[in-house]
């Protein structure tokens, strides 16, 4: 018998009176998510390995940055190998020799962002993307949302598939990671505000049968390690929406919650708030697919607990690296003779034993190790950002914190 998934708060966020939440309560807190592969401490940063694999950094080297856990993707992992293959591997985790927590995406946001056929992603810093990243490839419209699921062409050969409740659980059982995700309908911020009412009563009747399918296959597959099933939440910009979405997906048995959709950048600390002041306080949230550093504080401060984001790698690969001091593109011509590490101070790998001189020489030529060492250190940047989040929740100094690292980050 593995171990049970479970949550235990360590240290809330004093009372300031003027938070976000309901009479001015601040969500925020320090905990530890137990999973059947070890705990989690939160706030935590997931590194996203969308097809079981960072691109260009082994799993060993994720360890040793601190990377707690790794979150996959369950559309892509059916695309290829298919999850059959990996339930015969001994799951997720065994199938790529990381013996850590893993979670894995429900796929929705993949199979519906093919419907948008424009943006691909709709919340997210955009700076340092090239066109490619935020513009979908093919703009013919290739997802059609029903009532029972989505049918789409499959990116990888064109033939029609579909997506549903049911099949999205199937395959993340399959999969195996300790956390997965209730599959959910994705609207953009330009839908009608009829549409999102109706999308989300929607996404709470698929919330309902993919709750039913857990429990099914829960029982179905005894003696594999426990899946933890997380209610996924909409509701675009709506307060009301918000709120609704919360009571709902927490009136079902599941052990977290994930805040998706669209949510604009400016009210995304108010969205997390909303939905805190509905969820019960002794379940885990994660926060789908963050963009900024302002975002992970506003999204810490008001309740979330972990937050993935594909931002880092993709940006290295492009030569941007994150230091506290901003965001800077190691490609320029001022970095040709450069001695000094990506960031002065940082104790990453690539910083203790690389100069920006090499890692720019091996961007500007395309040899994989520029990706490499570039991604080991804003990965780096982020598991170490939120390592320092929780310190400060546990030693009383988050504001004070928050503060000079968006002063110093941001230039203001
Ligand atoms: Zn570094």
């Amino acid at each position: 018998m593995s171990e049970p998934f479970y949550f235990s708060i360590s240290k809330r966020l004093p009372q300031s009176g003027n938070g976000l939440g309901k009479g001015g309560k601040r969500h925020g807190r320090s905990a530890i998510i137990h999973t059947p592969h070890g705990v989690i401490r939160t706030p935590a940063f997931i590194p996203v390995a969308t097809q079981a694999a960072i691109k260009g950094v082994l799993p060993e080297k994720m360890e040793e940055l601190g990377a707690q856990v790794l979150l996959s993707n369950a559309f892509h992992l059916h695309e290829r190998p298919g999850e059959e293959v990996i339930d015969e591997m001994g799951g997720l985790g065994k199938f790529m020799n990381w013996p850590h927590p893993t979670y894995t995406d429900s796929g929705g946001f993949q199979v519906l962002s093919l419907g948008a056929g424009f943006k691909k992603v709709l919340a997210m810093d955009t700076a340092g993307l090239s066109k490619e990243d935020i513009v979908a490839q093919n703009s013919e419209r290739r997802a059609f949302v029903d009532e029972d699921g989505v049918d789409f062409k499959s990116p990888l050969n064109g033939s029609k598939e579909r997506f549903s409740a049911e099949i999205s659980i199937g395959i993340q059982h399959k999969i195996g990671a300790d956390v997965i995700f209730t599959f959910d309908e994705l609207t953009t911020l330009v839908d009608p505000r009829s549409y999102q009412e109706e999308s989300l009563e929607r996404t709470f009747r698929w919330a309902k049968r993919c709750v039913a399918e857990h429990e099914r296959l829960t029982e179905e597959r005894k003696g594999k390690p426990y899946q933890a099933l997380f209610g996924v939440l909409q509701g675009a910009n709506y307060e009301d929406l918000r709120r609704k979405a919360a009571r709902q997906i927490s009136s079902l048995n599941v052990d977290g919650f994930g805040i998706g959709g669209a949510i604009e950048k400016k009210i995304l600390g108010q969205i997390c708030a909303w939905i805190a002041d509905e969820l019960p306080e002794d379940k885990p949230r994660h926060v789908l697919g963050i963009a900024a550093v302002d975002d992970i504080f506003a999204g810490v401060e008001n309740g979330g607990d972990t937050f993935d984001c594909v931002l880092p790698a993709r940006c290295a690969r492009n030569g941007a690296i994150y230091t506290r001091l901003g965001r800077y593109n190691v490609t320029r011509a001022a970095f040709l003779k450069d001695s000094m590490p990506l960031e002065e101070g940082c104790r990453c790998y690539t910083c203790t034993h690389y100069s920006r001189a090499y890692v720019r020489h091996l961007l500007r030529c395309r040899e994989m190790n520029g990706s490499t060492l570039a991604t080991i250190h804003n990965e780096h940047f982020f598991v170490h950002l939120l390592d320092e989040i929780r310190a400060s929740i546990e030693g009383e100094y988050f504001d004070e914190f928050k503060e000079s690292t968006l002063r110093r980050f941001y230039g203001f």
